[in-house]
């Protein structure tokens, strides 16, 4: 196994982190204190071909490989979490929900306004009282000629806040239960849908977190994705890839936190010399690294197989546990190796602490992702 990146690989993530070093790390500690939803920073994510990178040419993205997605998630979650997220979610599950299981017209309508960064998309499938188990969603939707009427409730919706298309979940046949769920397209502005509060989070602050109700709002037939039933499938499909994302994404905020550590104790002395010359503290910034490195490799390798087309599930969740379990670690010992000054946000290892959080939660929590792989314990020991 070898992850020697390609020439392409090295030069989209080099272009990545010195977009994310000037132009998002500026403003990340502003973007946490304020919570507002950058779009000015995803505009200029558009241009430079971000928020379409793993989407076909033809559709106006970049036509890069999933690998280099990946990279650009981890590069940009670096800088700042929240940018990293609003990348991930408006990608795997906002995006490729159309480019997999959309028709061609529904492709050529929203593909090149979602890969231009023109365009914001959210993905609604937790509902107030199904989160883990989300086979137990209670929104319904009810054909009605050419329209289905659906009604009910969405929470915790990332981006939703500011995105212009949402792919919604309901219940089509309550009698079939995950059998009986179908995905919609619904654009933002549809009578009857309403974006609700802003939730006030712990981190991750300015990712647009919202609940959703939908209220007799009528979806037009064309704007239905697959076939009726198929919902549920096309969800857990689509988080097998989200997953690695929000690997990806606590490998950078993780490796943020590490370099920030791994500097301030070689700047900073007591007892007469440096922090860092400190075996203690040594042995911290070692096991740091490691956890890291390990993280690393799970999330490329799983991004690689997913890339290949082979079965990821066991590998996406695998990275998905260890780097977000990884980056709650990191950035709480980081925390710890800045002492005092660690606790105040003059520094940002609080914020990387407060993000890394809700990695371990979203995207199933890590009690689900060891669920997943112990179901697939039989596949490669
Ligand atoms: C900031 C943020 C952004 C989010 N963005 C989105 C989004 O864009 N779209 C979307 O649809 N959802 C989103 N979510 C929802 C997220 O995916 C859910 O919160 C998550 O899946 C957990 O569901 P829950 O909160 O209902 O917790 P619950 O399912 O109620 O879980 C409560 C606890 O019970 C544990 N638990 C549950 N079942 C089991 C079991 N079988 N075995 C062992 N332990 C179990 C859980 O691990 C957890 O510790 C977001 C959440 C947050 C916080």
């Amino acid at each position: 196994m070898d992850f020697k990146l390609t020439p392409e690989q090295s030069q989209m993530r080099q272009l990545v982190r010195t977009f994310a070093r000037d132009v998002i790390a500026p403003v990340a500690a502003e973007i946490d204190r304020t919570d507002r939803f950058p779009r000015d920073l995803i505009r200029q994510m558009g241009e430079l071909g971000l928020m379409g990178l793993p989407v076909p040419e033809v559709y106006g993205g970049v036509g890069a490989d999933y690998l280099s997605y990946i990279l650009a998630i981890e590069e940009i979650s670096y800088a700042s979490a929240a940018v990293g997220v609003i990348l991930a979610v408006h990608t795997s599950v906002g995006t490729f929900p159309i480019l997999y299981f959309g028709n061609e017209a529904q492709r050529e309508k929203y593909l090149p306004k979602l890969t231009s960064g023109e365009w914001v998309a959210a993905f609604a499938l937790t509902e107030p009282d199904a989160g883990s188990d989300a086979s137990a969603i209670r929104t319904r939707a009810v054909r009605d000629g050419d329209a289905y009427v659906v009604n009910g409730s969405k929470v915790f919706i990332t981006n939703a806040s500011d995105a212009d298309l949402f792919c919604v979940f309901a219940v089509t046949d309550p009698r079939r239960g995950s059998r009986g769920m179908t995905a919609f397209l619904v654009e933002r502005g549809t009578p009857g849908l309403r974006v609700g509060r802003k939730l006030e989070k712990m981190g991750l602050n300015g990712s647009g977190t919202c609940e959703l109700t939908f209220e007799d709002m009528r979806v037009p037939i064309e704007n239905r994705l697959g076939q009726e039933g198929e919902g549920f499938s096309i969800a857990m499909r689509l988080l097998d890839g989200g997953r690695i994302g929000i690997a990806a994404q606590a490998l950078g905020i993780a490796r943020a936190a590490f370099d920030a550590a791994n500097q301030y104790v070689r700047g900073r002395r007591q007892f007469g010399q440096e922090v860092f010359k400190f075996q203690g503290v040594q042995f911290m910034l070692a096991d740091m690294a490691t956890r890291i490195e390990a993280s690393r490799w799970l999330v490329y390798h799983a991004a690689q197989m997913r890339q290949e087309g082979q079965a990821c599930t066991r590998e996406a969740s695998m990275a998905k546990l260890f780097a977000t379990d990884t980056a709650m670690q990191v950035t709480t010992d980081a925390v710890q190796l800045f002492g005092g000054y660690g606790y105040v946000k003059e520094y940002p290892v609080e914020r990387y602490m407060r993000d890394a959080k809700v990695t371990q939660i979203y995207e199933g929590t890590n009690q689900i992702q060891r669920i997943v792989i112990a179901r697939h314990l039989r596949e490669r020991g």
